[in-house]
C-alpha cells in the first residue's frame, strides 16, 4: 500500500524548518560550514540559562520521574497565575493555567479545541507560523490581516475589522512580533480589543517574548485590557530564560467563561490526551518567574542582545536597497529587498542561493506568509562579529544579483 499523508496536512506548512534549512543540513554533511540564521533557538548561540534554574531541574529530577496532573504540577502554575495577577490579570486560578511542552503544543491544542471546518481565526501578516499551520491543521481557514512596515509594523486595526465575517472565532494578536520585532502600543491593542468585543471573539495572545524589550518598548499584555472578554495569554521559558530545549510553555485563561464552558471542556479532553507536559521543566518554572530575571542585563544598554539587534539594524539599513524597521522587541529582523534594484522572483529561490553561494541559512519571507517575495527574516542571536559577518555576506550576495 502507498502511504499518503491525509488530507489535513494538505494546507499546512512550517517554513522555518522546512526545505531550505534540509538543504542547509544536506551541505552540513558533505563538509560545509553553514551559519545558521534561521531559528529563534539561544543556547546555539553561547547563551545559557540562569544557574538556578539549571541547579533546580537537576534537584528535582529524582522527583520528577512520574506523570503529573495534566494541566501540570500546582507550584508551577501557581506561579504563573501570580505572574499574571501582577500584570494587571487579577482573579486567574490555578485552573485557569495550563503547562505544556512548550507554547507550541498549546497552540495546537487551542486550536484544535476550538476550529471546526470553515471556521475563521485572524492571524497576523507577517505571522509566526505555527499559528496558520494550526488552524488549517485545525480544519479552519486562517485569515490574515495586515500589519503596517510604514507604521512600525503594527496592526492595520480597520483591516482586521474588515475581516470578521460570521465564522470568525478568534484573534491571534502576538506581541512582541516574531518576525518583525514590533512592540504595539496601548493604543493599537485597546483597538484591537474593541473589534474583539464588538464581533464577541476570543483573544489569542501569543506574548512568549513580553521581556524581551528594546530602548524604552512597554509590553502591555492585551489581556490586561479586557477583563469582560475571554482571552488566552501564551508564554513560557523558551526566549526569555533560554531553555527552549526544556520545552516548557503555558496558557492562561483571563476572563468571563459562562459562555465557553464546551470549549474548556475540550481543552481538558485534549490536556488529558497529551497525558502531562514534561515534568522535570515544570519544576522550574517558579523557579524562573521568582528568580533572578538575567534576561535584563542582555537587553539593556550594553547587553548582549541589545548590541545584536543594533549591529544587524545598522548593517542591514548600510545595504543599498535594503530597509529594515528596527525592531523593539523579541530576537528577529525582517528587512526588505528593493526587487527594482534586485533580480529576485522568489524569495526561497533567493534564500537558496544565499545559502549556497555564501552558505549563510536564512527565512524567506513568505515562509511567514508575507504575501511578496520580498523580505527575510534572520535572528539577532549570534555575537556581533558573526552578525556582521552574515550581513557582509547578504551584502556580496545582493551585490552579484544587482540590475
Ligand atoms: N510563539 C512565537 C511567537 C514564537 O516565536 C515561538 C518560537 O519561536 C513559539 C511561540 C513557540 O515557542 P515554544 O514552543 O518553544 O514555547
Amino acid at each position: 500500500m502507498i502511504l499518503t499523508q491525509s488530507s489535513k496536512l494538505r494546507d499546512v506548512c512550517y517554513e522555518i524548518r522546512g526545505p531550505v534549512p534540509a538543504e542547509a543540513a544536506r551541505m552540513e554533511a558533505q563538509g560545509h560550514q553553514i551559519l545558521k540564521l534561521n531559528i529563534g533557538n539561544p543556547a546555539p548561540f553561547g547563551f545559557e540559562a540562569p544557574d538556578e534554574i539549571l541547579v533546580d531541574m537537576i534537584k528535582n529530577l529524582p522527583t520528577a520521574q512520574g506523570y503529573s496532573d495534566s494541566r501540570g504540577i500546582p507550584a508551577a502554575r501557581r506561579a504563573v497565575a501570580q505572574y499574571y495577577q501582577m500584570r494587571g490579570m487579577p482573579g486567574i486560578e490555578l485552573d485557569d493555567v495550563f503547562l505544556g511542552n512548550g507554547v507550541s503544543e498549546l497552540i495546537q491544542m487551542v486550536c484544535q479545541a476550538l476550529v471546526d471546518d470553515g471556521d475563521e481565526v485572524l492571524i497576523p501578516q507577517p505571522d509566526y507560523p505555527l499559528w496558520t499551520a494550526a488552524v488549517s491543521l485545525a480544519g479552519g481557514r486562517a485569515v490574515h490581516y495586515r500589519c503596517d512596515e510604514q507604521d512600525s509594523w503594527w496592526p492595520d486595526v480597520s483591516d482586521i475589522a474588515d475581516r470578521v465575517t460570521e465564522r470568525t472565532k478568534a484573534i491571534v494578536v502576538i506581541n512582541p512580533n516574531n518576525p518583525t520585532g514590533a512592540v504595539y502600543p496601548e493604543r493599537v491593542l485597546r483597538e484591537i480589543v474593541e473589534v474583539a468585543r464588538k464581533h464577541g471573539l476570543l483573544i489569542l495572545a501569543d506574548e512568549i517574548y513580553d521581556k524581551i524589550l528594546y530602548d524604552d518598548a512597554v509590553h502591555t499584555p492585551i489581556g490586561s485590557l479586557a477583563p469582560d472578554l475571554l482571552t488566552i495569554t501564551f508564554n513560557g521559558l523558551s526566549k526569555a530564560y533560554r531553555v527552549a530545549g526544556f520545552r516548557a510553555g503555558w496558557m492562561t485563561l483571563y476572563g468571563p467563561q459562562d459562555d465557553a464552558t464546551s470549549f474548556i471542556e475540550g481543552l481538558e479532553v485534549l490536556s488529558n490526551m497529551r497525558l502531562c507536559p514534561n515534568v522535570p521543566a515544570q519544576h522550574v518554572v517558579a523557579t524562573a518567574l521568582g528568580g533572578y530575571q538575567s534576561i535584563n542585563d542582555l537587553v539593556l544598554p550594553g547587553g548582549r542582545l541589545r548590541e545584536q539587534r543594533d549591529v544587524a539594524y545598522e548593517g542591514l539599513s548600510e545595504i543599498p536597497g535594503v530597509s529594515v524597521v528596527k525592531a523593539e522587541g523579541a530576537l528577529y529582523m525582517f528587512p526588505k529587498l528593493d526587487l527594482e534594484m534586485y533580480r529576485i522572483h522568489s524569495d526561497e529561490e533567493f534564500a537558496y542561493d544565499l545559502l549556497r553561494s555564501k552558505k549563510l541559512l536564512v527565512n524567506h519571507g513568505t515562509g511567514f506568509n508575507y504575501p511578496e517575495p520580498d523580505h527575510l527574516r534572520l535572528v539577532t542571536l549570534p555575537q556581533a562579529d558573526v552578525l556582521a559577518d552574515a550581513v557582509d555576506r547578504i551584502a556580496d550576495h545582493l551585490a552579484s544579483i544587482r540590475r
